[in-house]
C-alpha cells in the first residue's frame, strides 16, 4: 500500500467502484480499466515489464503475471494503492494515476514478496521492502545515494513484530516508515533472504522479531546506507556471460561467485529516469552521486 504504508487489510479496495472491464490483456499483465484510463492502462503494462524482472531478480523469485485494476475512483482510507492479498490483486485509485510509476513498483513489490517466500517477513517490514525498492528502482535508480537515521529501540521491534498493526496517525507511520526502511537498509538483500530463506525451512510462517533483532549488524544508533542496487554480471575463462543477477555491491563481494564463473562485472541498472514526485521521510538525506 502507498503514500500512508498501512498494509493489506482487506476492505480497502474502493467498494462504492465498479471493477472496471479487461482493456489490455499481455503476455506481462492484465490490467482492467474503463476507456478514459486507457493510457494508464498502457502505461501499467510497460511499467510491469520495465520493472517486474528487476524486482523478482532482487528478490530471487519469479511470480505470476500480476493483474491489476485502475480504479474510477480513490481507494477508502488514506491509501492511493493496495494489494489485496486476498484476490492477489493490485488495486490502483485515481488520484495515483498521476504518480503511476512509483505507486505501482511499490504495489509490485508487495505482490512480489507476498506471492513468494519473502512473505514470512513481518508486516511492517514489507512496507520497509516496498518503499526502499520503490526509493531505489524509481527514483535513486544507484545514481543517489540515500541514508536514514536510527529510530528507537522500541520503534524498531514494533515495526519487525508480527503483530505490527497499522495507524491511522500520519505523524505515528512516517516514523514507523523510516523505522521499517532503516531496519530493511541495515539488514541488506543477503540478510534478507537468508532469514525467509530459514524460515521456509524451519516451516516458520513469520520471521520472528527475535531473529531480525539478532540478524542486525551492531551498533543499532548508527544510520543506515540504503543498498544500492545494480547488476552482477558473472562470466567464465572465455569471456562469456554466465548469469546476470540484480544485487548490492556487499552480495556481490560476501557470496562466492556461481560455479564455473571466474569473474563479476557491476553495472548501473538500466531503467527509465523519473521526474515525478520524490517521497519525503522522517531522518533521511540524499547525496550525489553515489558512492561505488
Ligand atoms: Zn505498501
Amino acid at each position: 500500500m502507498r503514500t500512508i504504508p498501512v498494509l493489506l487489510l482487506s476492505g480497502l479496495a474502493c467498494s462504492a467502484c465498479a471493477l472496471p472491464p479487461i482493456a489490455i490483456e499481455t503476455d506481462e499483465a492484465i490490467v482492467h480499466a474503463s476507456p478514459q484510463h486507457a493510457d494508464a492502462a498502457r502505461e501499467s503494462v510497460e511499467i510491469v515489464r520495465c520493472y517486474l524482472p528487476v524486482i523478482e531478480r532482487a528478490l530471487g523469485a519469479g511470480c505470476e503475471r500480476p493483474v491489476i485494476y485502475l480504479l474510477d475512483g480513490e481507494l477508502e482510507g488514506p491509501a492511493i494503492g493496495v494489494f489485496l492479498d486476498g484476490d492477489r490483486t493490485i488495486r490502483i485509485g485515481t488520484e495515483a494515476l498521476s504518480e503511476l510509476r512509483s505507486t505501482l513498483v511499490h504495489e509490485l513489490v508487495h505482490f512480489g514478496a507476498l506471492t513468494t517466500r519473502w512473505k514470512s517477513l513481518p508486516n511492517g517490514l514489507q512496507e520497509g521492502l516496498a518503499y526502499w525498492l520503490e526509493l531505489e528502482l524509481v527514483e535513486l535508480r544507484g545514481k543517489l545515494q540515500a541514508s536514514i537515521e536510527a529510530p528507537a529501540a522500541e520503534l524498531r521491534r514494533e515495526v519487525s513484530s508480527p503483530t505490527f498493526a497499522p495507524s491511522v496517525d500520519d505523524g505515528i507511520e512516517s516514523h514507523r516508515r523510516s523505522a521499517a526502511l532503516w531496519v530493511i537498509a541495515r539488514l541488506g538483500p543477503g540478510r534478507l533472504d537468508e532469514l525467509v530463506a530459514r524460515a521456509e525451512l524451519e516451516g516458520v510462517a513469520t520471521v520472528p522479531v527475535e531473529w531480525i533483532e539478532a540478524a542486525l549488524p551492531v551498533p543499532l544508533d548508527e544510520r543506515a546506507e540504503l543498498p544500492s542496487l545494480m547488476e552482477l554480471l558473472y562470466y567464465d575463462a572465455h569471456g562469456a556471460l554466465v548469469r546476470a543477477d540484480v544485487g548490492s555491491l556487499s552480495s556481490a563481494w560476501k557470496t562466492p561467485p556461481p560455479p564455473g564463473t571466474v569473474r563479476v562485472e557491476v553495472r548501473a541498472l538500466d531503467l527509465p529516469t523519473y521526474d515525478g514526485p520524490q517521497a519525503m521521510w522522517v531522518g533521511m538525506s540524499v547525496r550525489m552521486p553515489a558512492v561505488r
